[in-house]
Parts: C-alpha cells; structure tokens; sequence
C-alpha cells in the first residue's frame, strides 16, 4: 500500500514484479518503482477444503512442493520457476487444463492493493467486478497480495517428452491434431517443433537437430498413461526417444527448468488456433526450420475440456472456444542475438497468423504488438474490462503491462 501510494504520488511508472518471467520484461521498468513481490513466499494448504492460500511472490514450484505432500495441485504452467501472479492473472494453461481448467477457472479469491491505496478482497461475492477482471485481465486492476486457489487431487503422474526427428514432423503434427480430441482429459499434451539439446541425457546422435516433440502428463496411474498415450504412438512412426514414465507431479513440472534460467534474451509470439489444417502445420515446419537458436521453440498448448465447459463471459479470459494457445519463442542466451530472435518470430508469426483466431494469449505479447491485438484477445470482453478498469485505475496507474485503457 505504502508503495502504490508512492509511486502514484511522485507520479513514476509501476511495474509489478513477481517471477520475472514476462517476455517483454513487464515485471520491470526503467526509471520508475518496481513493486517486487518475489520475497513474499507463503502458502498454506488446507486439506480438508483442498484450498491453498499463495502469497504473490511464489512461483508455481513453490505451491506444487507445499500441495504435493497432500496429493494436490493448482492448474499452472509448465515450466515451475514462473512466477504464480503473473502466469494467473494472464489466464495460466498447463498439463491440469484440460481436465480442470485455467489457472483462474480454479482461482477463489484475491486480495489487491488498487490504484488509490486501498486494500480489498475480491471473489464471487466481494467485488465481483473486480474479481471477474483480474481473472485473465493482467496486472491492470491493482497489485495482487495474495491468492486463494482451488486444488485438485494429483500426485505421481505418468509423464515426459516424446521426440520425433523432424522428417516424421507432419505425421506426428497431424497426428497429435487428430488425436487430441479423442484422448481423456487426465492427459495434458502438447506438442512442439524444437531442437534436440545439444547435451547430456539427450542421445548424442540427434545433438542440435530439429524435431517434433510431444510433451504430456497422464495425472493417474502409469499403465493407464500408456493406454492413453498408444492410439498417437500407433498413428506415427517410432520416436527417437520416449522418456515418459512414473513420477512425482513437481518432477514433470521442473523438468525443463535448466533450460530456461534466468538472464536469456526472449522474443515471443502468440495467438490461439481454433484448427491446426495440413497447410498450416506444413507452414509452421518450415518457418521452425529457421529457427536462430537450439532454444527457440513453437508450442502448442491444448485449450479443451474444462475451459470450454465455463461460459465465455465467466472471466475477462475469453478464447475458450480456441483449440490451442500457440507461442513461437526465440530464445537465446547471448544478447547480440535479439535483433535475429525478433527477426524470426516476426516472419514465423506473420506466415501463420492467418490460419488464426485474430488474438492471442496476453502472456505470450511482446510489448510491441499492432494496435488492437489486446482488445482482440479479449473479444467482447474488452468493453466490459475497459469500464472494470475505469472504476478501479480511472488514471491508468497500472499500465506497465499489456494494457487496457480505462473506458471513457
Ligand atoms: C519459461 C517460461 C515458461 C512459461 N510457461 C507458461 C505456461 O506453461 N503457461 C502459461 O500460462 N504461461 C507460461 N509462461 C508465460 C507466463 O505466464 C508469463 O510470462 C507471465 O507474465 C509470468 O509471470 P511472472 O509473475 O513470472 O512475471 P513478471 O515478469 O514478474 O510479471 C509479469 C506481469 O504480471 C503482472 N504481475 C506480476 N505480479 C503481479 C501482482 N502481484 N499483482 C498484479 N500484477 C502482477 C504485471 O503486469 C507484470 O508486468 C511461461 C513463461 C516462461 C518464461
């Protein structure tokens, strides 16, 4: 409270930080306050409710190493150093959507300090305006304290990467499309065009070489994973490698931790696809083959089950009707490659966008996205969070983000 009163009264620009993670650098400003959140670590689960309380600072590894004790779990990303505010207040999809929706289809409550200082609470029935706008609305409404989440039961799961050398790409990519509506909700998979690392445990043979990778958990028992998992692994042919097995869920969801430290240059694209056709997939690989960097990446999340299942004004979050969340990553560890990570994205993104829904997730812009790209990923939402946003930041404090400008 003491910092938002601060900022707003020395008149500086805000940037709320929690993991760091944003791609365009949101979490931070220059020569403004940055309200870093990241030492506030706090969870608390309740078993009895399955409800777990997280203070803002955590990241997703920290509330799935307090849940997991419990044999729960909250719905996030896929990679546990990311920061649990900003992936929820975005929207959050990882291997739990499928069967339980986004990260804020199982958000209960907020607490939030806004833009006069004032602290509240928002949930269904305490400020529900709000509560509805922070649920997919960014950083926009105010700086969020704490969070209140529904978790769900999830423990060892069947999980990992399966990787395919990059000629069978088009029958693994088709594959996958077909696949995918026919598969149980237990199983969240998706599926990426990607560079084999060039390191131990990777087999040395496919060191730097392009591939397809399909990456999944199974939250139930092993031999029932495998069973899920079979009808894909039947349609294509066989994998350079398939390391999915039993284990811990916090294991699956720190795999690819090491590969994303901090300090790496990102330049990332979105949209949502409602269909994946030949054309587009036969696009997508060739733009992937361009790709600057081992690191740089195209995936596609599932967005099915449990977000379809809620009404498409339920939260400020809107595209449930899309198939997936597409995201092309440039990534590189050496700053002199940005001008190059840019340079691909833009062209992979600008070859496949018209096969697109017009928007895409927030969480996957840059800050430099075409005028009208946010209000598209809200679709008819974006009236209803413009005038959400009036009544609660009428001055706009809160704009170091993806922003929605308040209504008129
Ligand atoms: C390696 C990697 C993997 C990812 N995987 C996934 C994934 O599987 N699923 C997915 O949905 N997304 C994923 N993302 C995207 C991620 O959701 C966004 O990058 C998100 O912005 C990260 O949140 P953060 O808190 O770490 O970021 P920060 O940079 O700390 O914050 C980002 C923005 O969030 C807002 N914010 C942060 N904290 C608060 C707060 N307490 N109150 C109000 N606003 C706040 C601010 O607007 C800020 O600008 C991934 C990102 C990376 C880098």
């Amino acid at each position: 409270m003491a910092a938002v009163n601060f900022g707003r009264d020395e008149g500086l620009d805000i940037a709320i930080r929690c993991g760091g993670h944003n791609g365009p650098g949101l979490g931070s400003c220059n020569d403004g306050l940055v309200i870093d959140l990241s030492m506030m670590k706090g969870v608390r689960v309740d078993p009895a409710s399955r409800t777990v309380r997280v203070d803002a600072g955590c990241t997703s590894g920290d509330v799935d190493h307090a849940t997991h004790p419990f044999g729960l779990a909250v719905p996030f990303g896929i990679v546990s150093t990311t920061g649990v505010a900003g992936l929820t207040l975005g929207g959050g999809t990882g291997y739990l959507t499928r069967k339980y929706g986004l990260t804020i289809d199982n958000l209960l409550e907020a607490d939030v300090v806004l833009a006069d200082g004032k602290f509240v609470t928002a949930s269904k029935s305490q400020h529900p305006d709000l509560f509805w706008a922070l649920r997919g609305g960014g950083g926009n409404f105010g700086v969020v304290t704490s969070f209140l989440f529904q978790a769900h039961p999830v423990s060892t799961v069947y999980a990992g990467p399966i990787f395919w050398e990059a000629k069978h790409a088009k029958a693994v990519m088709r594959a996958y499309r077909d696949f995918l509506p026919t598969a149980p909700e237990e199983l969240g998979a998706f599926v990426g065009l990607k560079t084999v690392p060039p390191m131990d445990p990777f087999p040395k043979d496919y060191w730097g070489k392009r591939a397809c990778a399909v990456i999944s958990a199974y939250n139930g028992p092993a031999a029932d994973g495998e069973r899920a998992i079979a009808p894909l692994l039947k349609a294509v042919p066989p994998p350079a490698f398939n390391w999915m097995g039993a284990m811990p869920f916090p294991a699956i969801q720190g795999l690819f931790d090491p590969f994303f430290p901090k300090g790496l240059q990102w330049y990332w694209k979105g949209d949502f696809v409602k269909s994946l056709p030949d054309e587009a997939i036969d696009t997508h690989i060739a733009q992937a083959a361009e790709a600057p960097t081992a690191l740089s990446l195209m995936h596609l999340y599932p967005i099915d089950g449990a977000v379809r299942r809620a009404p498409k004004d339920a939260t400020a979050w809107n595209t449930r009707d899309a198939t997936w969340s597409m995201v092309i990553a440039g990534i590189d560890s050496d700053p002199k490659g940005a001008e190059a990570l840019k340079k691909w994205g833009r062209a992979y993104w600008k070859a496949v966008h018209g096969f697109n829904l017009e928007g895409g997730y927030v969480n996957f812009m840059m800050e430099d996205e075409a005028d009208g790209r946010v209000q598209a990923s809200y679709g008819e939402n974006y009236g209803r969070l413009a005038s959400v946003k009036a009544k609660y930041d009428p001055a706009n404090l809160f704009r170091v983000n993806q922003n929605i400008r308040p209504a008129a």
